[in-house]
């Protein structure tokens, strides 16, 4: 039985999280992790920084990716655990996204001028965008405008824009293999995450399982109450899925995402074994 502590989940400043790689790895010291991944959205940049840090504190490292895709006509997310980072596919996935949330964020603040009253402009956007942030522009530049301070008013917007198939979202359909084929391993990230309180139904979990996903992230904070992580490790364990846990921490953003919550320790889940490239730095 391994009692070593391990957070799958984890954003650092090369997303939304507002952590270095340098942060992120004193505040793995902290929190007492063994084992941590950095998954940011639909971006690699600090995976290799991170990790050199992490290896110089004895800390194992995994390297991941949150893609953002769609499924059921929402937003999803995927992980990908332990693949090869500079993988043809993956980086033009990242790049395609990249650009198309570029394009979005100009597409929504031209909705927003051509439809309401609010004192907001392109090109003061425009001039917005290019200041150092986190997060999406847009989110950050409603908030700033007081038209949208909550992320729910930010999607009421933001639905109001119409984008083309190639401007949108790729399907999960397409994000799946990129990641089997990168030779990485793919996991349904906070599975309850559209069921706040409740869970996914079976039905929608054999959507995923019958698109091969690797696994599930069966603990993590969006799965709460706790008794509801049994019904997705169930679940795992019924269909021969992988079982994962991660915080989906942000660093000081979200204060109910800390990092290493839910306690998790490697012997309660099984998702390394599935890692082919994958070795230990500490001894079992
Ligand atoms: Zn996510
Ligand atoms: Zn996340």
């Amino acid at each position: 039985m391994s009692t070593k502590r391990i957070d799958l989940h984890i954003h650092t400043i090369a997303s939304d999280g507002t952590w270095t790689p340098k942060e992120t790895v004193e505040n793995a010291i902290k929190n007492n992790i063994d084992i941590f991944a950095v998954a940011d959205h639909d971006e690699t940049k600090n995976i290799l920084e991170t990790e050199k840090k992490a290896k110089e504190n004895n800390i194992d490292f995994i390297r991941a990716i949150e893609f953002t895709c769609k499924a059921f006509d929402k937003e999803y997310h995927i992980l990908g655990y332990d693949l090869d980072i500079d993988d043809e596919n993956v980086q033009k996935r990242i790049k395609k996204t990249v650009q198309n949330r570029y394009l979005r964020d100009t597409k929504i603040v031209e909705m927003l001028v051509k439809n309401y009253d609010f004192d907001v402009s392109i090109s003061e956007f425009e001039e917005f965008r290019k200041k150092p942030m986190t997060g999406i522009p847009s989110i950050n530049y409603l908030k700033e405008k007081n038209i949208a301070n909550d992320l729910k008013t930010y999607i009421y917007y933001k639905e109001q824009v119409k984008l083309s198939k190639d401007e949108d979202l790729p399907d999960v359909e397409e994000v799946i293999p990129i990641i089997k084929k990168a030779g990485g391993v793919a996991v349904l990230a906070h599975p309850s995450y559209y069921f706040p309180k409740s869970v996914m139904p079976t039905k929608q979990l054999n959507y995923f399982k019958d698109l091969k996903i690797d696994g599930i992230e069966c603990y993590c904070n969006y799965n709460k109450p706790e008794e509801n992580f049994k019904y997705y490790i169930d679940y795992c364990k019924k269909q021969g899925l992988a079982i994962s846990a991660g915080s989906d921490c942000h660093g000081d953003t979200y204060k109910d995402r800390k990092f290493g919550e839910p306690y998790v320790t490697l012997d309660m889940t099984n998702i390394i074994s599935r890692m082919k490239n994958y070795k230990y730095l500490q001894s079992e």
